[in-house]
């Protein structure tokens, strides 16, 4: 690489704020502009006055040994933990135990905590929606929504979701921009709510239903204080069928039906209902990252790897890797 080089992230969930790690760590100069208020992306925990809930994604596993280190210096710092919370699965069948053996993490007290430790030690400029891409290698430009422009970088890394993704790449890599349109994401509504009754024999459920597909008990999650707050998603046909139907009706549809999986029966409060437009990718990229050495262009994020957190993570870390390697 170039004695200091100076590479643009775009993007600061997951994949994006661990390339952008990786790259620092190795002494290269790097900004994360992203377009939300904060990091994150669909690793984000919703707060109200006196509650919290992972609103996206809801645990994650661990498999690659790289990525495995990477949960365990987590761990170390206080923010991830084991979650063992009691898991089921709802059915025609009735309930049956998840016993599977499998560790689910949790970022701890919250999702979100990962990221932001993540982003702790970088520059992330917050509320910055790039939308386009321009110049040469060691020159490249970054247009921001606001009008402004933003450069020049050595490389720029485009960590977002594919469909977000294609507007950036098209006009500078319409091939990358020609894969991104091959993965399709799912939408999913995703519901928190505070039930009082009786808590169930399980924290959370694998569901088999019209509507929903998952529910957790958020509080039975390790460092979270609030005991009765649920979320739950909902399966992708009525997601999609839904897609653009008013929040508030989709909220209380979906809370009457935790109600009834639950049998907590007491009343339900709904606290957030919010539209996931791209959740999870069906049919994601094999190469685990696209890079354009020449063109001083790589592209990351749990689609050019697979569909979970761990894919994000590791499309990220090895992003990073083969940038460094290419001397870019
Ligand atoms: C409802 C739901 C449930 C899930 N459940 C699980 C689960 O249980 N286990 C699991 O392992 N995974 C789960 N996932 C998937 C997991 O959350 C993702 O795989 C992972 O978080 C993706 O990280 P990423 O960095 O690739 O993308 P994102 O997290 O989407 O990050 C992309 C970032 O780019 C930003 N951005 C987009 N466009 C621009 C732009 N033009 N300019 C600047 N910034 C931009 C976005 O705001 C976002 O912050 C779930 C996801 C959802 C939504």
């Amino acid at each position: 690489m170039h004695e200091r080089t100076h590479v643009a992230v775009i993007g600061a969930g997951l994949a994006g704020l661990a390339c952008a790690r990786r790259l620092r760590e190795a002494g290269n100069q790097v900004a994360v502009l992203e377009k939300s208020r904060g990091p994150g992306g669909r690793m984000t925990t919703a707060r109200g006055p006196d509650w919290q809930a992972d609103l996206g994604a809801q645990y994650f596993t661990a498999r690659h040994p790289e990525f495995i280190a990477a949960v365990e210096d987590w761990r170390r710092q206080g923010v991830a933990a084991l979650w063992d919370g009691r898991l089921v699965r709802l059915g025609i069948a009735g309930v049956t135990a998840v016993d599977d053996d499998r560790q689910r993490w949790v970022g701890g007290p919250r999702m979100s905590a990962v990221t932001r430790n993540l982003a702790q030690e970088l520059d992330v400029l917050p509320e910055t929606r790039i939308t386009g891409i321009a110049g040469e290698p060691g020159g490249l430009r970054l247009q921001t929504a606001a009008g402004k422009e933003a450069g020049a970088f050595h490389a720029v890394v485009v960590a977002v979701p594919p469909a977000q993704a294609i507007p950036l790449l098209e006009p500078i890599a319409p091939e990358f921009a020609k894969r991104a349109a091959g993965v399709m994401m799912r939408p999913c509504w995703s519901v928190v709510v505070r039930l009082s009754g009786e808590t169930p024999e399980f924290d959370a459920a694998f569901v088999e239903d019209d509507t929903l597909r998952w529910l957790a008990r958020d509080g039975s999650k390790p460092g979270r204080k609030e005991a009765s707050v649920w979320v739950a998603h909902a399966v992708g046909p009525f997601s999609e069928a839904r897609l653009e139907d008013d929040a508030g009706v989709i909220g209380q549809e979906m809370a009457g039906r935790v109600q009834a999986m639950t049998g907590m029966a007491g009343g339900a409060e709904v606290l957030r209902c919010h539209r996931w437009r791209y959740s999870q990718c069906v049919a994601p990229l094999q190469d685990g990252y696209l890079l354009a050495p020449q063109q001083g262009l790589g592209v990351c994020g749990d689609w050019c790897h697979g569909s979970r957190v761990e894919d994000a993570w590791l499309s990220g870390h090895q992003l990073a890797s083969a940038l460094m390697d290419a001397g870019v």
